[in-house]
């Protein structure tokens, strides 16, 4: 039997992608896919204003960046916020068996839906995570609007 991972110290690596994003002049979303065994498989971050590509959410971006592997049951799914419909639809189409969230106070986005659908979701209610994105959102509305679908 495997060991709880230390979730806080995964978000960690989720929350260093975000705050690189925010430093590239983008969105800090961050995300990182690790395996139960606490390998890191890839990590990234949201990078819609850098590459004008609004495909590219962290969680997509941590997804890609890991490549292709065998199964996704024992993964976790790790990410500064609570995962939009876009990446919930990723986690379950993959069956990635488990979602850290830093926070879902900004944004609940899937997580009740993951859940309702046998996902583990852990929700850490970081401080930092909602500090860090409000601070943007704050100071770029519109970018977060159309981050969000929203007009
Ligand atoms: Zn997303």
């Amino acid at each position: 039997m495997i060991a709880t991972p230390d979730y806080r110290a995964l978000l960690d690596t989720a929350i260093a992608e975000a705050r690189q994003g925010l430093a590239e002049g983008g969105i800090p979303i961050g995300a990182a896919l690790y395996h139960q065994d606490g390998r890191l498989l890839g990590c990234g971050h949201n990078r819609r204003v850098q590459e004008s590509d609004p495909s590219i959410h962290g969680e997509t971006d941590a997804f890609r960046k890991a490549g292709r592997q065998r199964s996704y049951r024992d993964t976790i799914m790790v990410t500064t916020l609570a995962p939009c419909w876009y990446c919930s639809g990723l986690v379950r189409q993959f069956g990635i068996g488990t979602v850290v969230v830093g926070e879902s106070q900004t944004f609940q986005g899937g997580i009740d839906w993951l859940r309702e659908n046998g996902i583990e979701v852990i929700d850490l209610q970081s401080q930092e995570c909602v500090d860090l994105l409000g601070g943007f959102i704050a100071a770029h509305p519109e970018v977060w609007n159309e981050d969000i679908g929203e007009d």
